[in-house]
């Protein structure tokens, strides 16, 4: 059996593109090692549209009952990792931990991580102080003393997306000054709340339940330090889930699978992608879900003339 299309991922993208496919009666699947997608670790979501407050979790709830009402249309392999494709006479091959399948399109839904310090405490206290979206979580730090990791322009924004809740700010950067645009810079700088902590190494997050402190070495002198904060935004980067297709479609120097913003189509006529994995400059929940219905109806045109 050769499929329309395979969606692969499993946030709000590929559900998104999954209920669209069934709505356009395509032989479909979606596979995906979980649904649910990043944000299913946020204790609120504010943004979503049409949800005041609603938690990660809840959201990852709704996903999947969305999706699983339309198990009888399209197939849903989860959990189920997608380990790599191959592209065979204009068809493409995928291959997972469970089988292989094929298919006449792929919408490419797989997200991205954050990238992480890899220091000790940081996994044991992530969503207990220790968060990775300031645009998402800073309204929980209301009152609190907290750090910024990175010296960025994200760890900039994040300092930003902090000052009108937190009552301090320190943002940790390795050099001797933080990098980035001049307008973001700026508000950082005159702002009484942010303390700029230079050469800082982070070391080690230190608390019991909830986070707190922050453990970092200065690398001129080698001394260590320790901050007391109840939270810590770690803002050094993010790493797209796109090492399925680097051998197949065009991908830019941050990992981003390049796409046309118009129709998410990528440089392989049959792949096309939304979300977190692509080029889009804005990491968000309501914009993965609108692109993969974008890539989804691009999939189906594509698809229909096969
Ligand atoms: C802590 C946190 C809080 C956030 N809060 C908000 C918020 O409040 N509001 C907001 O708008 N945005 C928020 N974001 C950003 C938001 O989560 C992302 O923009 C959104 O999840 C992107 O959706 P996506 O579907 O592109 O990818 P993802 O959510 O990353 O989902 C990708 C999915 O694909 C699966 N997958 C990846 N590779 C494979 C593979 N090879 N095989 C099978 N499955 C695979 C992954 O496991 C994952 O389930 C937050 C992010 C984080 C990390």
């Amino acid at each position: 059996m050769k499929y329309d299309v395979i969606i692969i991922g499993g946030g709000p993208a590929a559900v998104a593109a999954g209920v669209y496919a069934a709505r356009k009666s395509m032989k479909a699947a979606v596979i995906a090692d979980q649904i649910g997608g990043q944000s299913v670790v946020s204790d609120g979501i504010e943004n979503w549209i049409g949800e005041k407050l609603i938690p990660g979790s809840e959201l990852a709830k709704k996903l999947t009952d969305h999706l699983e009402g339309y198990k009888d249309v399209i197939d849903l392999k989860i959990p189920e990792k997608v380990e790599s494709i191959a592209k065979k006479d204009n068809d493409y091959h995928v291959i997972t931990s469970n089988g292989e399948y094929s298919t006449k399109s792929i919408v490419l839904c797989s997200g991205g991580r954050h990238r992480r310090l890899g220091i000790v405490g940081e996994d044991q206290f992530e969503g207990k102080g220790v968060a990775f979206c300031a645009t998402c979580d800073a309204p929980f730090f209301r009152e609190k003393d907290v750090a910024v990791v990175g010296g960025g322009n994200s760890g900039l924004e994040a300092v930003v997306d902090l000052l009108p809740y937190v009552n301090k700010v320190y943002l940790l950067v390795r050099d001797d000054a933080p990098h980035g645009d001049p307008v973001t810079m700026k508000e950082v700088e005159e702002s009484d709340k942010v303390e700029i902590v230079r050469h800082a190494e982070s070391q080690e997050v230190k608390g019991d339940v909830m986070v707190e402190g922050l453990v970092y070495e200065d690398n001129e002198t080698k001394e260590t330090h320790e901050l007391a904060v109840q939270g810590i935004f770690v803002e050094i980067g993010s790493v797209p889930n796109s090492e399925i297709v680097k051998d197949l479609v065009e991908i830019n120097d941050f990992g981003e699978v390049v796409v046309d913003h118009r129709t998410n189509a990528t440089s392989d006529a049959g792949v096309f992608a939304a979300g977190d994995v692509t080029d889009g400059p804005y990491k968000q929940n309501n914009i993965a879900v609108g692109d993969a219905i974008k890539a989804l109806l691009s999939a189906y045109d594509y698809a229909k003339k096969k």
